[in-house]
């Protein structure tokens, strides 16, 4: 039987300062399942000071109970596909912090009938609404957000992806396309952004249990696979990204930047 760390071995204890100073931005927290909340809680307990985004009211009521008692946070409404919103959003930020050290780009969306059946069958409007939500609006915001990076030392930017974006996962369909244009986003991003200092990564997850996850049909059948086939024979959860997210975000991963690292149990090696 393979060991899993427990919560208190996977402690952030000897972290707790990594971070102390800088100020990040998360955009893709809508509930506790979220992987954009895990990955805001390890880089609050590492001293970042967090600045959330929000689509929609639904979404700012559960991050209102979330934050409840963390210190120094900032939230803003933000439609990622509204540029105006975009615009706004950093604007306000920029009359509250100096400078923005990180962002989480933890946003995706596809329609729910994509997310089922033959790629082929993919809409034009489908299409273009997952490449917006879930490639471009890295982009928009990355440049939108240069000015307040380019202030801080140094900045890291995170994305979240999915084996899907490499190899064909069934009824992963257009969100695929959309995941490979992300990864090769963050290619490009990271060659325009290193000379000042910025990096760009993208962290490909395993499967895990969420609201966007719902969206995928068949999705227990892909966690099952993945926990007998991957090579440490269980699942990822939210905090082993978490986990890699609290390194990109931090300088012990100062030489990296255009990378996809799998956060998958060792899933995507296999080949069979
Ligand atoms: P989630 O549903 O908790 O998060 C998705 C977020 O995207 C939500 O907060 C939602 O509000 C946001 N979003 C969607 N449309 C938006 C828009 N127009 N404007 C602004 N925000 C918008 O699900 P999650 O699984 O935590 O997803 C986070 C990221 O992780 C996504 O990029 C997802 O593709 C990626 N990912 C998830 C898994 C998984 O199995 N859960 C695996 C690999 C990668």
């Amino acid at each position: 039987m393979t060991q899993v760390l427990d919560k208190e071995t996977a402690s952030h204890a000897p972290v707790s300062n990594l971070l102390k100073g800088k100020t990040g931005l998360i955009l893709g927290v809508a509930n506790k399942w979220s992987i954009a909340w895990a990955i805001a809680q390890a880089l609050s307990t590492a001293g970042m000071r967090l600045v959330f985004t929000y689509q929609g009211e639904r979404f700012k009521k559960n991050l209102d109970g979330l934050v409840d008692g963390m210190e120094n946070v900032l939230m803003y409404p933000c439609d990622v596909t509204d540029e105006a919103q975009i615009k706004e959003m950093i604007q306000s930020l920029g009359g509250e912090v100096d400078a923005l050290d990180c962002i989480v780009h933890s946003v995706a969306f596809a329609k729910k009938e994509e997310l089922a059946g033959e790629f082929l069958n993919t809409s034009k409007e489908g299409y273009l609404l997952a490449q917006e939500i879930s490639s471009y609006s890295l982009t928009a915001v990355c440049r939108e957000a240069l000015p307040l990076m380019e202030k801080a030392e140094s900045a890291s930017v995170i994305t979240l992806t999915y084996l899907g974006g490499e190899k064909v996962v069934t009824n992963y369909n257009v969100m695929g396309v959309a995941k490979a244009a992300l990864e090769m986003s963050v290619r490009y991003l990271a060659e325009d952004l290193g000379p000042r200092n910025i990096r760009v990564n993208a962290i490909s997850a395993g499967p895990i249990k969420t609201l966007a996850a719902s969206g995928v049909s068949g999705f227990s059948a892909i966690l099952d696979t993945m926990k007998e086939k991957a090579p440490l024979r269980r699942n990822v959860d939210a905090s082993d990204v978490a986990d890699t997210a609290l390194f990109l975000a931090s300088h012990l991963s100062r030489g990296i930047t255009g990378e996809v690292i799998h956060v998958d149990a060792g899933y995507h090696i296999k080949g069979y």
